[in-house]
């Protein structure tokens, strides 16, 4: 029987919070399991860890995660914790750079008793690829006395990889009966040739997928189209910075960043987190909603059990996504950000209760 070894980052803020409760929920799946078992390493990385040591991420937690058959992370990085120039603490990044996640997976669903803003946005369900190693995050930036300037960068491999990602995503979810088998390249290719360049390497790669619709999208065009006419997209893929911004929207047409999971996948390693960050304003009183953690570790099982051919794992992370969409649905049990009084214990032991 397979025994996955899972990295375990907690990070900062409401990270060991919400952390905590979703190991409870996996290990209690793993003990019930009759055809798999989970055990979990702790690792120190984040803003914290960084007051302390002097190291945010250090040699030793990468190289456990390295040896890993996926890697949990709550969020890291703390307001007030910053780096000498002034920037954050965002191991999370260095992450995605180190295990070349080039695939940030955002889906986007919308399941009964969300509190969703759009009035007609039910059974809503696409998924967002934001490329994650470069773009403009590739940029180290060079700040002068009157002038700042960051460099974007987009280079073939890595667009070729994404986009086949997106491809194959688009295919998965046309077979499992989710999607039309649609990929929409969303780039800004009217005024820059780094996004004219993104899109024709898109375009090749559509070639080799006859069987998928490949569309494109402006990206101001596609904020404006996630609010009015969310149905047209199935799965869109794009760079970094417009992903990073894009998530957060997808995350507010599904009522909050509570519910949004996410995954930053690459050709051997996967990284699974909420979409959120660290939300110090809520810290240390227990009330943070666990949902996108539990979510994102359902991801963690559905991808474990696709790249291990083990279908049973695939099941259980259905069954771990299906149990959050029913506490949701019922609306008995609501953390603050969902307008009721539950603490995040609370929010998981109902999640437990419906796993059954
Ligand atoms: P980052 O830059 O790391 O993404 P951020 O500062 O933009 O982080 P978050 O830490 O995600 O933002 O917090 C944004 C807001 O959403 C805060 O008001 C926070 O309390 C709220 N929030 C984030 N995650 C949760 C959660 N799990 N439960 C309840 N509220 C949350």
């Amino acid at each position: 029987m397979p025994d996955f070894r899972i990295a375990v980052f907690e990070g900062d803020g409401i990270g060991r919070e919400i952390m905590a409760p979703t190991l409870r929920l996996l290990d209690g799946m793993a003990r019930q399991s009759q055809t798999w078992r989970m055990s979990f390493d702790m690792l120190p990385g984040g803003a914290q860890c960084y007051s302390e040591t002097g190291e945010a991420l250090p040699a030793a937690s990468v190289e456990t995660a390295r040896r890993a058959d996926a890697i949990l992370l709550a969020a890291m990085g703390l307001p007030d914790v910053r780096y000498p120039d002034g920037t954050e603490i965002t191991p999370q990044i260095d992450l995605r750079k180190i295990l070349g996640l080039y695939a940030g997976v955002r889906p986007v669903r919308v399941t009964p008793g969300l509190p969703t803003p759009l009035a007609a946005a039910r059974d809503l369900d696409f998924v967002l690829i934001r490329e994650s190693t470069e773009g403009l995050f590739a940029s180290v930036g060079e700040v002068e006395a009157d002038e700042a300037r960051e460099t974007l960068k987009i280079t073939r491999a890595v667009t070729e990889k994404v986009s086949r990602f997106a491809f194959d995503l688009a295919r998965q979810r046309k077979a499992d009966g989710r999607g039309p088998g649609r990929v929409t390249c969303v780039d800004k290719a009217n005024v820059f040739p780094a996004f004219a360049f993104f899109r024709s390497v898109f375009d090749d790669v559509a070639r080799e997928y006859p069987d998928i619709e490949a569309t494109h999208a402006y990206v101001d065009a596609t904020a404006l189209w996630m609010v009015t006419q969310p149905g047209r997209f199935d799965v869109m893929v794009t760079e970094n910075m417009f992903g990073d911004i894009l998530s957060d929207l997808g995350a507010g047409l599904m009522g909050g960043l509570g519910f949004a999971p996410s995954a930053d996948i690459g050709d051997d390693h996967a990284v699974f987190q909420p979409c959120h960050g660290t939300a110090p304003d809520i810290a240390g009183r227990g009330i943070a909603n666990p949902f996108a953690m539990i979510l994102s570790a359902a991801m963690m099982l559905d991808w474990l059990g696709e790249t291990h051919g083990h279908s049973p794992l695939r099941a259980d992370g259905a069954r771990l996504r299906q149990a959050v969409e029913r506490v949701i649905a019922e609306g008995r049990v609501r953390t603050a950000d969902m307008g009721g009084t539950a603490t995040t214990d609370e929010a998981a032991a109902a999640v437990a209760e419906a796993l059954g």
